[in-house]
């Protein structure tokens, strides 16, 4: 049990890759804290969880509002003592080219893609700091080292998120705090489905030339990142800090 005794706080996991980061996280014995603006849809992950024999519960909260993650975090250190792990994985994505774009849209995905990993670390870090030791594991993407077509504004928050990575790191290392970045190629989620979707006329087409571009000739499941988020969380990862974690099927260096 890699994370027997842990307790992690995973932001949007009802869905995609939080979702199946949470459910592997139980399985190796976290307490695993499942955070969505969705209601229904984390208490879901979090009824999925206690099904199988695992720890969880749900807190609703919006990580663009300092308010409802202040109060999240209160409750989760009031019923567990502790946060051991956050995983900065809340985003959205940000389609169409910048002068196609209105501006309401680029502050939203500025708000979550990049304020929201900012507010769930401002409010934990001081219980990690304290109990000097805690893994943060914000999500980027592979698209903060790649350009795609029509896809500025987001790429612009994973790059963001990368360099906000490094930079805590550095500050709260002497905590005994690591914080380290994953970046996903193209995984199956919800949220790709609904890219391709709203993007293409033909989205099954889309989805084929999208498994060409891949070394390993198919996009990624939410498992395969669950499973790189687990070796960051855990002290697996030790010597890992301020590092970018490729999981990518080849797409960046093809
Ligand atoms: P998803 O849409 O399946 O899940 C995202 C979850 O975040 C949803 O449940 C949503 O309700 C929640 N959420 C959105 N805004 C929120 C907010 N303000 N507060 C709290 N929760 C909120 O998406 P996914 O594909 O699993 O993506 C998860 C993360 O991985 C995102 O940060 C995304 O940018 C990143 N990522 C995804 C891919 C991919 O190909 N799927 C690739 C690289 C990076």
């Amino acid at each position: 049990m890699r994370l027997q005794g842990k307790v992690a706080l995973i932001t949007g996991s009802g869905s995609g890759i939080g979702k199946s980061s949470a459910l592997r996280f139980a399985e190796e014995g976290a307490l695993v804290v499942i955070n969505d603006l969705d209601a229904a849809k984390g208490e879901e992950t979090s009824a999925e969880i206690r099904a199988a024999g695992g720890e969880s519960f749900f807190v609703r909260a919006d990580v663009t509002k300092p308010e409802e993650v202040k109060a999240m975090t209160d409750e989760i250190v009031s019923r567990t003592g502790k946060i051991d792990v956050l995983f900065n994985n809340a985003g959205i994505s940000g389609v169409g080219a910048l002068h196609e774009l209105e501006e309401d849209v680029w502050d939203r995905i500025m708000a979550i893609n990049i304020k929201g990993v900012f507010l769930p670390s401002k409010y934990v870090l001081p219980h990690m700091m304290e109990r000097r030791s805690g893994s943060i594991i914000n999500m980027s993407s592979c698209i903060a080292e790649i350009g795609l077509a029509r896809r500025a504004s987001y790429a612009a928050t994973k790059g963001a998120v990368l360099a906000l990575t490094k930079s805590m790191q550095v500050d709260y290392a002497s905590y005994g705090i690591r914080v380290n970045a994953l970046l996903p190629g193209t995984i199956l989620t919800p949220f790709v489905e609904d890219y391709l979707k709203k993007s293409y006329d033909d989205p099954e087409e889309a989805y084929r030339s999208l498994k060409t571009r891949q070394l390993s000739g198919d996009l990624g499941r939410p498992e395969d990142v669950a499973q790189a988020a687990l070796f960051l969380a855990s002290e697996e990862s030790k010597f890992m800090m301020g590092s970018p974690l490729y999981i990518d099927g080849g797409v960046v260096f093809g």
